[in-house]
């Protein structure tokens, strides 16, 4: 899995502190682009991950951050617009539209790709034998969800793209191996319907996971550093909490093994 880009938020993604990329999950040759923001389409490439080997793109919600780079890459998908293949998974503000947000992917663009999924909570699918199940969310565009993803041998995957923190907001990730945080906020700064870190802390005690990755951050938090946002997480309940960095991998194997943007890195190896 790699974090192509680990900035959230408006002034992130237009000053670039940090990329705006979004993920890609690869699971055997399954290649699985979410949420790719400005930036998607560039450091993929850079890291060597054509878009043309994607066989499934989500987004979780209509903010820039998420979507900005996906028309791109549905075309890359579909091989350079030249045979209908993939899986188009998204909100429905993203594909249709909802009150006034969106849609951000045009008719031209849904209709280059095989497969269209309308992400709703407890919407569930396969990209080949990758499990994904939709959850709710509650953010500024009211059709945002969260994931949870099921890799066959390796374990279960969360990630929460923003929200607040609501009652029930932590029962998708129970137990997972990994849950991934968009924790734009720093402690103390907590910001409407998205995460802060105190709100993380909740649903890091309630959830249980493996263990965490912190990512999406906003100005406030790296003027703070999310290294020392991360330790106070993991020293508070004890799971081992990694703040992600752009270019950062993390394997899932019997270990987790993360692993810095920079070769020479040791990586760091959690038991979970
Ligand atoms: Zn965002
Ligand atoms: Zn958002």
């Amino acid at each position: 899995m790699w974090f192509l880009g680990t900035g959230g938020g408006r002034f992130v993604m237009v000053t670039q502190r940090r990329r705006t990329a979004g993920l890609r999950l690869v699971w055997g040759d399954v290649h699985i682009h979410v949420d790719p923001g400005p930036g998607a389409l560039i450091f993929s490439n850079w890291s060597g991950l054509s878009p043309q080997k994607l066989d499934a793109i989500f987004v979780t919600h209509c903010h820039p951050d998420h979507y900005c780079d996906a028309e791109v890459l549905i075309e890359g998908m579909s091989r350079v617009t030249t045979k209908r293949r993939g899986v188009l998974a998204a909100s429905r503000s993203v594909l249709q539209g909802v009150e006034d947000i969106g849609p951000s992917i045009s008719k031209y663009h849904q209709g280059l790709v095989e497969r269209i999924v309308t992400l709703e909570p407890n919407v569930s699918f396969e990209v080949g034998e990758v499990g994904v199940r939709a959850l709710r969310a509650e953010h500024s565009d009211p059709a945002t969800v969260g994931l949870r993803l099921d890799f066959p041998d390796v374990g279960s995957v969360g990630y929460t793209s923003d929200t607040a923190y609501f009652d029930g907001v932590s029962d998708g990730y129970r137990g997972v191996r990994l849950l991934i945080l968009c924790t734009m906020r720093p402690r103390g700064a907590s910001l409407p319907l998205h995460l802060s870190i105190d709100e993380a802390l909740r649903i890091m005690e309630e959830a249980k996971p493996g263990c965490v990755v912190l990512t999406h951050f906003g100005m406030k938090m790296l003027n703070v550093g999310p290294e020392g946002e991360a330790e106070y997480l993991e020293a508070e309940t004890g799971i081992p909490t990694v703040a992600a960095r752009d270019g950062m991998r993390v394997i899932l194997g019997d270990v987790i093994e993360v692993r810095g943007p920079r070769k020479r890195e040791e990586p760091r190896v959690i038991e979970a």
